[in-house]
C-alpha cells in the first residue's frame, strides 16, 4: 500500500525544517509537524531572542565605555519592555519565514503533535498519517530541577518574557546558558550571583578559557560561587531566600535553573515504533542518524550528541541529501566551533590543550592582553588568544579566544583549522591591523609545552588545576 508521504518530519526546528524543505526540493512527498513554534528553540527561545539580549547589555556597556573616548553619554534607563517586544517582533518575523519556506517548497504542513502509532504510521493530531521514512526532530527540553521549592525557579524558556528585568538574580549551572544570562543580566544592571558546582564555570571547554572567563565575570561585578549548588528556595516577603550547598543564603527576585537539557522523547511512542533510546531519553543514533528502526531517522538536539543550531542543520541537510539526492553533504562535525555569548565572549574550535597533551605532547602559544578599546575604555577586562599545536606535526589543533568579537574571530579561523593547517601557516598570514584577531597571525613564541598529565598527576584529579585557577582569582568568596 501506498504511504501518504515518502518522508514525515516531526518537529519543525532548526533541523527539521532544513531536512523537510531539502527533501523536498528533491521532488519527495514531504510533510512537517510542529506543536509549538515554527524555527524550533533557536529562534523562539534559545539563540536568536538570547543573543538579541546579550546586544541589548552590550548597548550598556558601550555607553559607559564611550566616557573614555570623549562622549558624555550616560546610560540612563534601560526598558526591558521596549527590549522584550522588539524581541518579540524579530521573533514572529523568523517564525513566518520558517513557515513559508517550508510551504514555498511545497512541504505539507501540520500545526500539531506528532506520535508514533507504528513505524510508518503518526497518530498527528488525532488523524492517522503514513509515511515511508519518518525523521524525528523534536530537540529537547530545559531539565527542571527538584530542590524543594524549585517551584519557584525559571528556566531559560521562561527568561524571554519576564514582565520586568529583576533586581537580583540567582543563577544556578555553570554551563552555555547560565553563563550568557549571567552577562545579560548583569549588563542590562541586575545584581548577578551565579552558583556552579564546578570550581570554573564551562566544564569541558580549554582550561585558560575557563579561568579567564571566571575572572572576567568577576571583574564585572557578577558575584561567583564555585563548587556550590542550590539546596532550597523559600519565598517570603516579596523575596526569595536561596539556601546554598555552601551555607551561605541569597536573597533574589529570580532564581533561574540553567542545569542542561534533555531531549524531547516523553510520549513520542518510540517505544511502539521500537526506536531504541538511552537513559536519558536521547534516540539513539549510528552512523550519522540511523536509529534501531531502518525507515526512522534521528537528527539535532534530540540525539543529545553536538547540542548547536548548525549541527542540527548539517545533519537535516546531509540526511535528506542521502536519502533523497545525490548522497550526504560532506560536514566537517568533527571540528565544530562553537561560541558562548558570554560578556566577554568565547569561542573555541577544535582540542583543548588538556585534550591535546593526551594525544602527544602539545606546543601551546598563548596571549592575554587589554585590547586597545579598553585601554582607553579603563574596563578591566583582558582578551586572551591561544593556539594548541600538535608539536610532531605542526599542525593547529585547537584555537581558543575569550573577548570582543571572539565568535566572529574564531569562525573564520576554523575554516583553516579545518582545512589542516599548521602553526608556520599561521605564521606566513600576514595580519590586519590594528586588529585583535592579528595576535592569532603574530604568535611568534612558544609559552609552554604541554604533555599529558603523569601517573602521579591523574591520582591525584582531586585537586586539579581548575581549582587552582579559582583560588588564585581569589572567585568563591563573593558575598
Ligand atoms: P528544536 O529547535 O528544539 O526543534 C524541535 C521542534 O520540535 C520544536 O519546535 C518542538 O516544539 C517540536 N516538537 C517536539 N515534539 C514534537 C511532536 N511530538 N510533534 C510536533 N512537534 C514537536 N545553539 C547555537 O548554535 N548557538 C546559540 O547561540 C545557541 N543558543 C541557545 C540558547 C538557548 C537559551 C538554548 C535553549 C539553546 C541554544 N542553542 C544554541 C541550541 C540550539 O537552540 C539547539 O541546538 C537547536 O535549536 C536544536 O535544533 P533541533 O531542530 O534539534 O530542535
Ligand atoms: P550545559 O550542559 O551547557 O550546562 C549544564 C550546567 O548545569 C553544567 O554547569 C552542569 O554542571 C550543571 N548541572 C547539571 N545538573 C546539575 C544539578 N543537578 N545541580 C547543579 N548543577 C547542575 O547546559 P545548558 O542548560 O547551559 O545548555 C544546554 C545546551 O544548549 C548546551 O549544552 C548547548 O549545547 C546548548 N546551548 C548552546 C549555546 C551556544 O551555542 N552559545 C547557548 C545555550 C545553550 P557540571 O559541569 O558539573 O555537569
Amino acid at each position: 500500500m501506498p504511504y501518504d508521504f515518502d518522508l514525515f518530519v516531526i518537529g519543525g526546528g532548526s533541523g527539521g525544517v532544513r531536512c523537510a524543505r531539502i527533501a523536498a526540493g528533491h521532488g519527495a512527498r514531504v510533510a512537517v509537524a510542529e506543536e509549538r513554534f515554527w524555527g524550533g528553540t533557536c529562534v523562539n527561545v534559545g539563540c536568536v531572542p538570547k543573543k538579541l539580549m546579550v546586544m541589548a547589555a552590550e548597548y550598556g556597556m558601550a555607553a559607559q565605555d564611550s566616557h573614555g573616548f570623549g562622549w558624555d553619554a550616560v546610560p540612563v534607563q534601560h526598558h526591558w519592555a521596549a527590549l522584550i517586544a522588539a524581541k518579540d517582533r524579530e521573533v514572529g518575523r523568523l517564525n513566518g519565514i520558517y513557515r513559508r519556506l517550508l510551504d514555498g517548497s511545497g512541504c505539507t504542513v501540520f500545526e500539531t503533535r506528532a506520535t508514533f502509532l507504528d513505524a510508518h504510521t503518526l497518530d498527528v493530531g488525532g488523524q492517522r498519517v503514513t509515511a515511508d521514512r519518518i525523521v524525528i526532530a523534536t530537540g529537547g527540553r530545559p531539565v527542571r530541577p527538584d530542590f524543594p521549592g524549585a517551584g519557584h525557579a525559571i528556566v531559560s524558556d521562561d527568561a524571554f518574557a519576564l514582565p520586568d528585568l529583576p533586581r537580583h538574580i540567582v543563577l544556578l549551572g555553570g554551563g552555555y546558558i547560565a553563563v550568557e544570562f549571567a552577562g545579560i543580566f548583569a549588563g542590562l544592571g541586575a545584581k548577578v550571583d551565579l552558583v556552579y558546582r564546578q570550581p570554573l564555570p564551562l566544564r569541558g571547554f580549554d582550561q585558560d578559557l575557563r579561568t579567564a572567563l571566571a575572572e572576567s565575570m568577576a571583574a564585572s561585578g557578577i558575584r561567583l560561587h564555585p563548587c556550590a549548588s542550590i539546596v532550597s528556595v523559600v519565598e517570603g516577603c516579596g523575596s526569595k531566600l536561596v539556601a546554598l550547598s555552601n551555607g551561605r543564603v541569597l536573597h533574589a527576585d529570580l532564581v533561574f535553573t540553567a542545569i542542561g537539557r534533555r531531549p524531547h522523547t516523553a510520549g513520542l511512542g518510540l517505544a511502539q515504533a521500537g526506536v531504541a533510546t538511552d537513559g536519558s531519553g536521547a534516540v539513539c543514533v549510528h552512523g550519522q542518524a540511523e536509529t534501531s528502526v531502518p525507515n526512522i531517522f534521528a537528527i539535532g538536539d534530540v540525539t543529545d550528541r553536538l547540542n548547536l543550531t548548525p549541527v542540527a542543520i548539517a545533519e537535516g541537510h546531509s540526511l535528506a541529501e542521502r536519502l533523497f539526492g545525490a548522497g550526504p553533504r560532506d560536514w566537517a562535525l568533527d571540528a565544530v566551533a562553537t561560541a558562548v555569548f558570554s560578556s566577554p565572549p568565547i569561542a573555541t574550535v577544535g582540542l583543548t590543550e588538556a585534550e591535546a597533551a593526551a594525544r602527544g605532547p602539545a606546543d601551546i602559544y598563548l596571549t592575554r592582553f587589554t585590547p586597545m578599546r579598553h585601554i582607553l575604555s579603563c574596563r578591566a577586562r583582558k582578551t586572551l588568544m591561544k593556539l594548541v599545536v600538535c608539536q610532531q606535526t605542526q599542525r593547529v589543533l585547537g584555537a581558543h579566544m575569550l573577548g570582543e568579537d571572539a565568535p566572529e574571530i574564531v569562525q573564520g579561523l576554523s575554516i583553516a583549522i579545518n582545512c589542516g593547517a599548521t602553526k608556520p601557516d599561521f605564521d606566513r598570514t600576514v595580519g590586519i591591523h590594528p586588529t585583535a584577531a592579528e595576535e592569532f597571525v603574530t604568535l611568534r613564541t612558544r609559552t609552554r609545552v604541554a604533555l599529558a598529565p603523569t601517573v602521579e598527576e591523574i591520582d591525584a584529579e582531586g585537586t586539579p588545576a581548575d581549582l587552582m585557577g579559582a583560588a588564585e582569582m581569589g572567585v568563591g568568596a563573593a558575598e
